[in-house]
Parts: C-alpha cells; sequence; structure tokens
C-alpha cells in the first residue's frame, strides 16, 4: 500500500468512495466522474502502477479482476447490450491515477475511436 496513491487509499477505506465490491484482493468503485450511465473501476488492493509494470506472478490476480468486471457489468445491467473495459496507460493513454485501474463503461452506445 502507498500511503500517497489516491487508489490505495480507496481501497484501504481512507478516502470514501461507492464501492460496488469488496474483497482481499479487489476493489470496485463508481467513477466520481461518470462518463456513462454506467461507470466504474475495477482495481487490485496491490499497487501495481500500470499494466506495463505488470508481473508474470500478478497474472492469476488480473484474470481475477477481469471476471470481478464481468460479473459486475452484468449486475449494472450491461450483459445484454455490452459496454467497455478499458486501462489507459502511461501519457499517451492519458492515465491520471497511478494504480492500476479497469474503466468499465456502459449504458449507452460509446463512441470509436476514442479522442
Ligand atoms: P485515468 O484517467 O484512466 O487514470 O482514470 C482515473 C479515473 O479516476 C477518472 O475517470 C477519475 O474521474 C476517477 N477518479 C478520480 N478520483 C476519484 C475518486 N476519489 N473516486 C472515484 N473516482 C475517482
Ligand atoms: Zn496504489
Amino acid at each position: 500500500m502507498s500511503t500517497t496513491c489516491l487508489f490505495c487509499r480507496i481501497a484501504a477505506g481512507e478516502i470514501p468512495a461507492q464501492k460496488l465490491y469488496e474483497d482481499e484482493d479487489i476493489v470496485a468503485f463508481r467513477d466520481i466522474k461518470p462518463e456513462a450511465p454506467v461507470h466504474f473501476l475495477v482495481i487490485p488492493r496491490k499497487h501495481i502502477p500500470n499494466l506495463f509494470e505488470l508481473q508474470i506472478e500478478e497474472a492469476a490476480l488480473m484474470g481475477k479482476l477481469l471476471f470481478t468486471a464481468q460479473e459486475l457489468a452484468i449486475s449494472e445491467g450491461m450483459g445484454k447490450k455490452g459496454g467497455r473495459f478499458v486501462f489507459n496507460c502511461k501519457t499517451d493513454g492519458g492515465q491520471t491515477v497511478d494504480h492500476v485501474h479497469l474503466h468499465v463503461l456502459g449504458g449507452r452506445e460509446l463512441g470509436w475511436p476514442p479522442g
């Protein structure tokens, strides 16, 4: 846990968030600035800065993260029409919080390509 990392602090309960789910490995919470009717973030509790820093030992953790995202997306009503699962990474990806997080967006038709 990094005491200066916003998402580590949300995972630890030090900063409030609208949590949808948490267990010993994973936390999911609604994005504070939603870009779609459904917009939540899924993070590992472990502080991994971004996907480029991912180690092979963390592959199962990220697999669990993806499956959790799928289950939550279904419970948020995205199962029929789908949506988008996005990892923004580093500068060109527009990443603003350096703790790996999966955006899950849905509830409307989303444009492509991104800006
Ligand atoms: P990214 O730009 O991919 O790094 O995404 C970071 C996301 O975190 C943005 O969509 C922000 O709106 C969201 N965010 C920032 N602070 C908070 C917070 N305190 N609670 C929930 N979401 C947040
Ligand atoms: Zn962190």
